[in-house]
């Protein structure tokens, strides 16, 4: 640090004093945005004023002021789906300042991310989250079953070497991301807001945070050292960063049996069928998950009816346990219908 006397100002420049810019963030409150450059190593100046009654003002040179609600956190992380309300925990249990982005803080209701693996299991473990996947009505998952042309054979995880509670876990999607969130907004330091991010603010090519929407529907800003973009498949800000090339070979129809049930307990079941597979997994006690895979990027219309002939007529007949009943039943229920999109 380095102290000078102009007139009856002091001028105190930081250069030397600040590690990373981090540290500097720290001293000052989260007020500026500190931008440490070697090169020019008394670009950043505190004028220190002594007053005649002994008061002290403190004026800074070269800094960025932010209002407060632009103010500057450690990191700002994009999204709250598994990707973004995992990491907002792990980096708020690291002592980190996040303040995280989501555009919906409902739960959400999707086909995706609904059987956890094993490994997925023992990261959750490994990040102290284990508990998002109780109280959710989460199902044990040990394995496969698999079926094809009037065969089956049953494939188990490997996991004798691991504790009785190493599994992998079907469920809920919504609820489990509800409980991912909820962990993350109980440390102190991670903030979750609702809002829609639209552009990343950048200066001089460095992503510096995002420009969001609240709920409120006010435009604000947001600075960290850090942006983490965890927007999902769907991503409206990756095409910032890159342009990759989505494949949308086919498309998943999915749909909820109830009370139900499959052949093996505690296994998805996946059927080889033609055009393409048939999945079934529980999703909590009382409801079977069925995620039938079909080609192509247009699906028959719901509307017309044409989805509940396709399963009637293509699907119901190749699934070889006593299920078709209920496939038969499904014009009046909802599908969701998702694209599986790939990144080439
Ligand atoms: C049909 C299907 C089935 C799948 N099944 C499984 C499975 O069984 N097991 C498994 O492990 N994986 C499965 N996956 C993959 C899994 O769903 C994804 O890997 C996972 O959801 C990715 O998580 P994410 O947090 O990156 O993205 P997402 O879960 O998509 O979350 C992104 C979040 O960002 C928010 N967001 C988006 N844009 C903005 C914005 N501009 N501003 C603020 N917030 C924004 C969204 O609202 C959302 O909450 C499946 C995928 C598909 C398509």
């Amino acid at each position: 640090m380095l102290i000078g006397c102009r007139n009856s100002q002091f001028f105190v420049d930081f250069s030397h004093h600040f590690s990373s810019p981090m540290e500097n963030l720290h001293h000052f409150g989260g007020l500026l945005n500190w931008k440490k450059k070697r090169r020019k190593k008394s670009q950043t100046r505190a004028f220190v004023e002594v007053k005649p009654n002994g008061c002290v003002k403190v004026s800074l040179e070269n800094c960025v002021h932010r209002p407060p609600a632009e103010r500057s956190r450690d990191i700002v992380v994009v999204g709250a789906g598994v990707a973004g309300a995992a990491l907002a925990y792990a980096l708020g249990k690291d002592g980190r300042k996040v303040h995280v982005i989501e555009r919906d803080l409902r739960e959400p209701n999707r086909i995706v991310g609904e059987l956890l693996q094993p490994g997925g299991y023992l990261k959750l473990i490994e990040l102290g989250i284990e508990d998002c996947i109780e109280e959710i009505g989460s199902q044990k998952v040990f394995g496969y079953a698999l079926y094809k042309d009037g065969k089956n054979t049953k494939l188990a995880y490997p996991l004798e070497n691991f504790d009785s509670h190493v599994s992998g876990r079907s469920f809920h999607h919504g609820r489990f991301i509800q409980r991912l969130r909820e962990k993350a907004a109980s440390l102190p330091n991670v903030k979750l807001e609702q809002g829609i991010v639209t552009p990343l603010l950048e200066e001089n090519g460095i992503v510096k945070g995002v420009q969001y929407k609240t709920k409120a529907g006010k435009v604000l800003k947001a600075y960290a050292h850090l942006t983490i973009v965890c927007d999902g498949c769907f991503s409206n800000l990756r095409h910032s960063l890159c342009n990759p090339k989505v494949e949308i070979p086919s498309c998943f129809v999915g749909l909820i049996l109830e009370n139900c049930n499959l052949p093996y307990t505690n296994h998805g079941h996946v059927i080889l069928a033609n055009p393409s597979p048939i999945l079934f997994y529980p999703i909590s006690s009382t409801e079977i998950r069925c995620l039938v895979d079909v080609p192509g990027q247009k699906v028959p219309s719901i509307a017309t009816g044409e989805m509940a002939n396709y399963l009637r007529t293509i699907v119901a007949p190749q699934v070889p346990f006593g299920l078709t009943k209920f496939l038969q039943l499904y014009p009046k229920r909802t599908f969701h219908v998702l694209g599986a999109s790939s990144i080439v």
